[in-house]
């Protein structure tokens, strides 16, 4: 590295972030940190991850074409485009970021997956980055990761304590009354299929179960990386080594343990072996599978083909979440709604006489658009909040899962047994105004 002061090193220009070169030997590190520094790409590097960081970006996606090279980020699930940049440009930036992370930057079209870490402000993130060579050109994503979880419970994930109550309940922690415990049955765990926070409601859901009275082990193969819950055992099952998933499942029968976790559960011989766990053994099981609802992941654990009613006899409830963005506080518009229309949403139209929607700016009589909000920098939206569904199974719901494939017929079931679905929990937080009409129908959607 040259220390001579008439020269300014390309590190000293752009925005104030640090990389650290994290998978390699310390002088390797080392080395590919002072190329990195001494790069031009450096300064495009930076400001696409500072830009990320402070607009709370989760995910950077680029695109490489011969026309240059397009980029965004994923805000709250939602991805915003930034500037477009030159292909040499880029391609200088890439060259950093794979460098940093410790990949071959000649080689454009293979997949690379490397990892480094940032720091702005102190704060260090973790980046997960990923390339891979495309039709017209080359793709890349960086994940940014936040060291300290966004949230730290299912109360902060916007669950209702009631719940919370009832998850506990099906998931062996009854704490008023100890003979009541639950310590058998599957419970899934469920989100959309396109959208995010499996990860999430995985972990937070089994935070809240009595993970330190019970042993509790979980079934990974080594690409999920799932499961990150102190006191939990993880067994890593490499299938390409000819272990099934069911057979490690039955091995470890004869160990002691109460609690068989499986996430994004795929196939039908390892839900035969967990429902058996549970009719037989008497076990308690997790399970994760993405679905639109509750009731669509009871179908698609049915569809695997496993009896009917193993599963029905297994099965004791759904968690399903869909996340969706919050309101900013600051900048959200206050409208009063007809009494019809808070009718027509399936709100009390004597109780709800004030709705809140995403600001909508308006240029002033000359033609200006007013500064955009400080907090959401003119998002309209800060963060995001989960719509909970809990399917608690009764006995009618139990045996309308062994025969009934009509997945309406066991909605309507499922909300005369007391369940309340997703729409009903998301139009609370409408009323509430922790969202909008509009963003809970997006959120829907999906
Ligand atoms: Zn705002």
């Amino acid at each position: 590295m040259s220390n001579n002061p008439d020269t300014t090193s390309p590190n000293e220009l752009g925005p104030p972030v640090e990389f650290k070169s994290t998978a390699g030997e310390p002088t390797a590190n080392q080395t590919a940190e002072i190329q990195c520094r001494q790069s031009m790409g450096i300064v495009p590097a930076k400001q696409i991850i500072y830009e990320a960081i402070i607009g709370r970006g989760e995910r950077i996606l680029m695109d490489f074409t011969v026309q240059g090279v397009t980029s965004q980020a994923e805000v709250d699930g939602v991805w915003q485009a930034f500037p477009a940049m030159d292909r040499q440009n880029g391609d200088l930036m890439l060259t950093v970021f794979k460098t940093i992370a410790h990949l071959n930057p000649q080689d454009r079209v293979n997949q690379q997956v490397g990892e480094f870490t940032v720091s702005v402000d102190g704060n260090v993130r973790k980046c997960h980055f990923t390339s891979v060579g495309t039709e017209t050109g080359e793709r890349v994503i960086i994940k940014l990761i936040n060291k300290k979880g966004k949230f730290d419970s299912l109360s902060d994930l916007g669950i209702r304590e009631a719940l919370v109550d009832d998850f506990k309940r099906l998931s062996g922690r009854h704490e008023e009354d100890n003979d009541k415990q639950i310590t058998q049955g599957m419970v899934v765990i469920a989100t959309p299929p396109n959208g995010g926070g499996l990860s999430t409601i995985w972990n937070y859901a089994l935070r809240a179960t009595d993970r330190f009275m019970r042993d509790f082990v979980c079934f990974e193969t080594p690409d999920m990386n799932e499961t990150d819950v102190e006191n939990i055992l993880l067994d890593v099952v490499d299938l390409n080594k000819g272990k099934s998933l069911a057979a490690s499942i039955e091995a470890a029968d004869l160990r002691q343990i109460d609690v068989y976790l499986v996430p994004q559960l795929a196939d039908k011989a390892t839900l035969e072996r967990l429902c058996y766990e549970v009719n037989t053994e008497k076990k308690q099981v997790f399970v994760s599978v993405r679905a639109t609802d509750g009731v669509a992941a009871l179908l698609n654990l049915r569809d695997s083909g496993i009896a009917p009613d193993m599963l029905a006899q297994a099965v004791i409830g759904v968690l399903h979440m869909r996340l969706c963005r919050r309101l900013c506080q600051n900048c959200r518009q206050e409208f009063q709604p007809s009494p019809q229309y808070v009718q027509q949403l399936g709100l009390p139209p004597t109780h709800v006489h004030t709705l809140y929607q995403q600001n909508q700016p308006v240029p002033n009589e000359q033609g200006i658009m007013p500064e955009p909000c400080p907090v959401c920098a003119g998002r309209g939206f800060v963060g995001r909040i989960g719509i909970f569904e809990l399917t608690k199974i009764t006995d009618p719901l139990r045996q309308a899962l062994m025969t009934e494939s009509d997945a309406a017929k066991l909605r309507q079931l499922s909300v005369q047994e007391g369940n309340q679905s997703t729409f009903k929990e998301g139009l609370s937080l409408v009323a509430q105004g922790i969202t909008s009409v509009q963003e809970l129908q997006r959120a829907l959607g999906s």
